[in-house]
């Protein structure tokens, strides 16, 4: 019997058994993933950005959890030999449309708290001379991490404290009663005194087997890369951001700087046909069964359908998808575009049509689930995992 269970070899996963066991090293603790090693979804899949929190709500947990995050990333990192940089970011408004936007986004980023710097003409010129821009914010602390190297050094932390972890292990259902948790896989059966499930892709399911009724749905979301040619690697010194339009839900395609010293341009948002179709947008009968009996997921179409036709075309069509980028990286040519791979992003949508913003979780007496932890969950993931571990010691989970 394990005093905690906890599903997902993920980021979120990982640093909550992290934490759990700075607080209670004699706690027995198992992760258990159906993958044959960890950050082999989201947290081995997405843009290696440590976020600084410009865009959160402020009050919300993604503004508090990530401005934290940001220094639990670097500080593990340090710690524990993972690449990273903190290379700052530029957001860059192209028109006067976009510069009315930054406005909006400088009050954000001043009410979050954080140290920034507005640039414009000549100054923007000077920092970027590749980028075109009116004016821009200067954000010092965003940086590049390597999340799927940091899972790597979670994992060797915990087991050499003592933890277990088992992979091929695919959770198939999950029994609470008074006093334990059962949960059976595709490995054997485990029980606990307690569960916490940190399953991206497939929470809404997870959630479901621990007997929750959970009021929304996971529905995925493939965020589309190129890497820029090795011949334009010194395009640009910071991260380039685009001014995100509020008709859209997403941040819009971005120039990042990947450890490794390359650059990618994305990802998009394009509706994933499959929760985990990594080689190809391909149909999955059991993820699209899922998606077209909730009726939010119709809400959601009918209320993005602009913004859906908007990222369809960007995806289909790699010239449109290179205008989006040239409108602040001009020199951009097609062939500098080279196939990269894509993510997938756990996006939770409500009954109501709406996504889910902020980070979200359930509990039952004795589980926990992560239910909505889209980015910046992994720069979040430390301070997540102490959110995670002070709500699951006040429940029995
Ligand atoms: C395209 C993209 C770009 C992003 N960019 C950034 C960024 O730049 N900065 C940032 O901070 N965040 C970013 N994010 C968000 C960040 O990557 C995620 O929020 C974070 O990785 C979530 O971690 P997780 O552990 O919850 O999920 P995951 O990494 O998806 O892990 C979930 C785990 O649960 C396991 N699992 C699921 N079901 C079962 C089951 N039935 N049995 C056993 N195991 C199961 C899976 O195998 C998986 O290993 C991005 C995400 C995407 C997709």
């Amino acid at each position: 019997m394990y005093d905690t269970i906890i599903i997902g070899a993920g980021i979120l996963g990982l640093a909550t058994a992290y934490r759990l066991l700075e607080a209670k090293p004699e706690a027995r603790l198992i992760v258990l993933d159906k993958e044959d090693g960890v950050a082999r979804h989201q947290s081995g899949h997405n843009s290696g950005v440590i976020h600084a929190g410009v865009y959160y709500k402020p009050g919300s947990l993604k503004a508090r959890l990530c401005k934290a995050g940001v220094e639990a990333t670097i500080g593990f990192c340090q710690r524990h030999n993972v690449p990273y940089e903190q290379c700052g970011k530029l957001i860059v408004a192209t028109d006067a449309v976009e510069v009315e936007r930054l406005a909006g986004l400088e009050e954000r980023v001043r009410a979050n708290g954080l140290d920034y710097r507005r640039v414009e003409g000549d100054e923007l010129r000077e920092l970027e001379p590749n980028i075109a821009g009116e004016a821009g914010l200067l954000v010092a602390k965003t940086g590049l991490a390597d999340f799927a190297a940091m899972c790597e050094r979670l994992a060797d932390q915990i087991t050499q404290w003592g933890a277990d972890i088992r992979f091929g292990a695919a959770v198939t259902a999950i029994r609470e009663t008074g006093s334990e948790v059962a949960v059976e896989t595709t490995a054997g059966a485990f029980t606990g005194q307690a569960l916490i499930a940190c399953a991206g892709l497939q929470a809404d399911r997870i959630a479901l087997m621990a007997g929750l009724d959970p009021d929304f749905r996971t529905i995925p979301f493939r965020g589309e890369y190129y890497k820029i040619a090795d011949r334009r690697g010194a395009l640009v010194r910071r991260h380039i951001y685009p001014v995100p339009d509020p008709a859209l839900p997403f941040l819009g395609v971005h120039l990042t700087r990947m450890i490794g010293g390359y650059l990618t341009v994305g990802p998009n948002a394009v509706l994933s046909f499959g929760r985990e179709t990594y080689d190809g947008n391909r149909p999955v009968a059991r993820d699209l069964r899922d998606m077209a009996r909730f009726t939010g997921f119709w809400k959601l179409l009918a209320r993005n359908a602009r913004s859906g036709v908007y990222e369809m075309r960007g995806s289909l069509f790699k010239r449109v998808y290179l205008e989006r980028c040239r409108k602040y990286c001009p020199s951009l040519e097609l062939d500098d575009l080279e196939p990269y791979r894509p993510g997938i992003r756990a996006q939770n949508v409500s009954r109501d049509g709406a996504l889910i913003d902020d980070f979200r979780f359930l509990q039952t007496a004795r589980s926990l689930h992560v239910c909505n932890a889209p980015s910046p969950a992994a720069t979040s993931s430390l301070p997540i995992a102490d959110e995670i571990v002070s709500r699951a010691l006040h429940g029995k989970a």
